[in-house]
């Protein structure tokens, strides 16, 4: 019999018919097939070597792989059922084991690599003569083109890394300090926040941890204690992780080394959109320059507020450990948004179903639900995504918290579209959310930051199933790693947009629109500070880039001495001594030169959605084409090829800088 976590093609997916038996049933039947079909294409003859017989069936066999792989995870993550989450749980391990094992076979990569030597390669152009040179740098940036003695070298340095930023992470996330203070030193906290860290003695415990540490910052009428907290979260692993972090870099700079590349941003970034680290050093200076002014303002703004608040008629600087105390009071005189208020307007179904219309209205993308779909849990509904009268893809929809639930938001995609002998592999995902579950008393009632939550998500879920590539390695989101968060970001833009709003933002109880006072205040709110946060992002990206790019960690000046010098260059608040940002900001492992990639997409979403703007949000035209040149697309051309095609010319760093209020 079928198994349920092997779906035939286009098949519906019985997610009633998991068990444990046929999940662990389905993870070594996958592997054991997966196996067949590598050792089926690594025998072909090498005269006999031809894209379909190589490539294509790669790709397939990838394909295959991660469809199941895709489905144990999201059982892991999703399942109501126990048993069913914990060997889930239990097998992804093995599967990511195997997915490793592919990534180092030898004999695959010989076979791609004498693939690409033929002349039938030497003629490919288009997607396929992008995925053999994908596939081809892929191998070879594990080290395949390198000799024995090399490669043993580069296993031993990767191994060392991997140690490394598993102790890197986990200094941090086990890090564990409080700060201890009286009644006096957390007025302006609420009672709950309170109640929930008294201590027998009266006294009250902050741990570290954000909610913890992000109302304290914000709240605390204290500017002692918010210092003291302040100083704490800074030194977070500072024990520790700065000696690892060196050595960390020591260790890039061996594989980079190894690998051929003069900086370990130069490998980094090799298979990027970016392409090399001057476009990375381009990009931020130039963003920088164009948000100083308003980053200047932001901090003026503060000033004033710290002046008006305190006897000293002569404040000078705001210090970091103030900003967000100050930005709130600022927020609340001088903008006021009453966020309870403007919640009524954003009821759970009025915002999906609006969604669904403005992807109507937008894109000509209409939905239909599967009402007879069996999905995992009786709140989950599933859809069909219809596009030019055709299914495109389907989706499920997992909106509420659940016990042992994922607890964020994402995009989980289950099926990557491909085309297939018996015709396109329709693409399947699920948008896995925690929103506020309806009650006896009131529906499910989302935050504006919610519902720009939902778009994002959305944006991605679009991207995923709208796709045209015939591959499933070039299918979907699988673009470069700083192209991914566009059509994201894009979408966010839309819960600004006062005609997009009016599709759904009415009260829950007395259906009135969204008031444009309101929706106004709620505009004038958005940038407040903007200049500033926008320079702590391209703080850490800079620094990001110094430590990979220009550092050698071999000489004497320490890591905090780089910190302390961008922070100061950078923004406008100075850097405290005695603290050590760089010991529990993980990104630095995670990242590696690809923090820039959170500012570097969004400028494109938002040039992009500039378009839409200049050409009314709801032209039908203009949502076609960037169906066609960019979420039609996956990574079947290049991203920037994509971009400029959908723009009609260079992208540049405008309708950013507008979006931030600049
Ligand atoms: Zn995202």
């Amino acid at each position: 019999m079928q198994n349920p976590l092997i779906p035939d093609f286009n098949s519906n997916i019985n997610f009633q018919e998991f068990t444990v038996e046929k999940i662990e049933e389905a993870v070594s039947q996958i592997i054991a097939s997966s196996k067949q079909k590598l050792d089926i294409i690594i025998n072909v003859p090498a005269e006999n070597r031809t894209f379909e017989n190589t490539m294509k069936a790669y790709d397939e066999l990838i394909a295959l792989f991660e469809t199941t792989y895709s489905l144990v995870y999201l059982t892991g993550y999703v399942s109501p059922l126990a048993a069913n989450r914990e060997i889930a749980l239990q097998k992804l391990p093995d599967l990511g084991k195997f997915a490793n094992e592919i990534s180092l076979n030898e004999n695959l990569y010989l076979a791609i690599k004498g693939y690409s030597q033929t002349s039938e390669c030497k003629l490919l152009n288009g997607f396929k003569l992008k995925f053999v040179k994908h596939t081809v740098e892929e191998f070879e940036r594990n080290g395949f083109a390198l000799p024995k003695e090399k490669r043993e070298e580069l296993k031993i340095v990767k191994d060392k890394l991997t140690d490394l930023g598993v102790a890197f992470s986990s200094n941090i996330s086990q890090y564990k300090d409080q700060l201890i203070v009286n009644e006096q030193d957390i007025e302006g906290l609420p009672d709950d926040y309170k109640m929930a860290r008294k201590s027998d003695n009266g006294f009250y415990s902050i741990d570290l941890s954000y909610p913890s540490y992000r109302p304290f910052m914000k709240l605390a009428k204290s500017d002692k204690a918010r210092k003291e907290l302040y100083v704490k979260f800074l030194n977070r692993a500072s024990g520790t992780n700065p000696t690892i972090l060196k050595e960390i870099l020591i260790y890039r700079n061996k594989k980079k080394d190894i690998l051929g590349f003069d900086t370990y941003a130069k490998y980094a970034l090799d298979d990027k959109m970016a392409k090399l680290p001057d476009n990375v050093w381009k990009f931020e200076n130039q963003l920088l320059e164009n948000i100083r002014s308003k980053m200047k303002t932001d901090y003026n703004e503060l000033v004033v507020i710290k002046k008006n608040l305190s006897n000293d008629k002569i404040v000078g600087n705001v210090y970091p450990w103030q900003s967000s105390y100050y930005n709130h009071i600022l927020l609340k005189t001088k903008y006021n948004v009453d966020d309870e208020l403007v919640k009524e307007y954003f009821e759970l179904n009025n915002v999906i179903k609006g969604i669904f219309q403005l992807c109507e209205k937008m894109f000509g993308i209409s939905f239909e639900e599967k009402t007879t779909a069996n999905t995992w849990h009786h709140e989950v509904k599933s859809y069909n995504l219809l596009f030019d009268n055709k299914i495109r893809g389907i989706f499920y929809l997992d909106l509420f918290p659940r016990d042992d639930k994922y607890n964020h938001a994402a995009m989980f995609p289950i099926i990557s579209g491909r085309s297939t002998k018996n015709g396109y592999q329709l693409p399947v995902a699920s948008l896995v959310c925690n929103f506020p579950k309806p009650t006896k008393e009131r529906p499910s009632l989302m935050p504006h930051n919610e519902v720009i939550t939902m778009l994002h998500e959305f944006g991605h879920l679009l991207h995923h199933l709208l796709t045209e590539a015939e591959l499933a390695s070039q299918s979907g989101t699988s673009v470069c790693l700083d192209f991914v968060e566009t059509p994201s970001q894009f979408m966010e833009n839309l819960a600004w947009n006062y005609d997009v709003l009016g599709l759904f933002a009415f009260h829950y109880k007395t259906n009135e629109k969204l008031p444009k006072y309101l929706f106004n205040k709620m505009l004038e709110a958005q940038n407040v500070g903007s200049g500033i946060s926008t320079s702590q992002q391209i703080f850490y990206g800079m620094l990001d880039m110094e430590l990979h790019d220009k550092y050698n960690p071999d000489n004497e000046i320490t890591i905090s001495e780089i910190v302390k010098k961008l922070q100061n260059e950078i923004t406008p608040f100075e850097y405290l001594d005695g603290t050590c940002f760089e010991a529990s900001f993980g990104h630095l492992n995670g990242y590696a030169a690809g923090y820039y990639s959170y500012l570097w997409s969004k400028v494109f979403s938002e040039d992009i959605f500039s378009v839409f703007e200049e050409k009314g949000i709801f032209n039908p035209e203009t949502g076609k084409k960037y169906i066609d040149c960019i979420l039609s697309k996956g990574s079947s051309i290049d991203e920037e090829d994509q971009i400029k095609a959908f723009l009609g010319r260079e992208p540049n760093q405008k309708a950013f800088l507008k979006s931030i209020g600049i």
